[in-house]
């Protein structure tokens, strides 16, 4: 783990939908699917990124454009220098041969990529607001996709596909990304249905290394503890789907 940022060049950027776009830069360290990096843009800010692709010796960051931050990175073009710092965090627990699916809500797919990656004949579920959205299509084939308003797949959230889809099929392991309220969704059918499930927490986060307290989900630090959590981790984690805190550290109810 690197504790300082690092200076890297930007080899290469994909456009992967109108609004993401995948940042790549060597970066030879060790990671787990699911760990995220903190890039840091120098007189701007820092914010946390999950590692979404590894190409031989590079690494990628795949960035839905939302605010000042990831806007500024947009607008970063291959040869400029970016600080990573990481990889941080507890990634998912991948199993040898579950029949495992993947739920992924909108850029929460970029966390569970290198899941489909490791593990061979993933059964994945992607939702997205609509189809321009849909993340990775050449990467993975036979994708389950759904979209708010149908216009590619099934016209719906991922949790009512999920749900479709459990009725004829039976998995093992879920894992699971996306916004907090689609990620309790997930989590109370698979407890339902007895699935064993992961989930990946996207909470505010500023040092990435649990010392400031602004990730905390009661109790539990998404930066070290998580982000990924398992289902009986979540079952005593009051706040989850319910209760946020925002970067002044006031307490929301979502
Ligand atoms: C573990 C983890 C992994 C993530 N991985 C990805 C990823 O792979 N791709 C991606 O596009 N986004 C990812 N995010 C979210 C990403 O950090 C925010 O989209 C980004 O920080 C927005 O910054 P901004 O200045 O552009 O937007 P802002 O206008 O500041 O905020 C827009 C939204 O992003 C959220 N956000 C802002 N700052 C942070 C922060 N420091 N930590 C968490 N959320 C924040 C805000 O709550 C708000 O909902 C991840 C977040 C976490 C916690």
């Amino acid at each position: 783990m690197i504790e300082q940022p690092r200076m890297v060049k930007i080899c290469d950027i994909w456009d992967e939908s109108p609004s993401v776009k995948t940042f790549f830069f060597k970066f030879d360290l060790h990671f787990d699917p699911g760990q995220f990096v903190m890039v840091w843009i120098p007189l701007l800010d820092e914010k946390p990124f999950t590692i979404s692709y590894i190409r031989n010796d590079l690494m990628g960051v795949s960035v839905l454009k939302r605010g000042m931050f990831t806007n500024a990175l947009h607008n970063k073009k291959i040869g400029d220098m970016i600080g990573i710092r990481g990889p941080y965090g507890k990634g998912f627990g991948l199993q040898t041969n579950p029949d495992f699916c993947v739920v992924g809500g909108g850029i929460g797919m970029a966390s569970l990529a290198t899941v489909v990656d490791r593990l061979n004949d993933a059964t994945i579920i992607q939702g997205a607001r609509t189809a321009s959205e849909i993340l990775y299509q050449k990467r993975f084939k036979d994708m389950n996709l759904c979209t708010d308003d149908g216009t590619t797949g099934f016209k719906g959230t991922t949790v009512d596909l999920f749900r479709k889809l459990l009725t004829r099929r039976r998995f093992q392991k879920v894992y699971a990304c996306g916004p907090e309220k689609m990620l309790y969704k997930v989590v109370e059918l698979c407890r339902n249905h007895g699935i064993e499930c992961e989930v990946s927490l996207d909470r505010y986060i500023k040092c990435g290394f649990g010392v400031c307290g602004q990730c905390d989900c009661s109790g539990q630090r998404v930066c070290v503890d998580g982000p990924v959590f398992n289902i009986k981790e979540l079952s005593k984690m009051k706040d989850f789907g319910k209760v946020t805190i925002l970067k002044t550290g006031a307490r929301v109810v979502y």
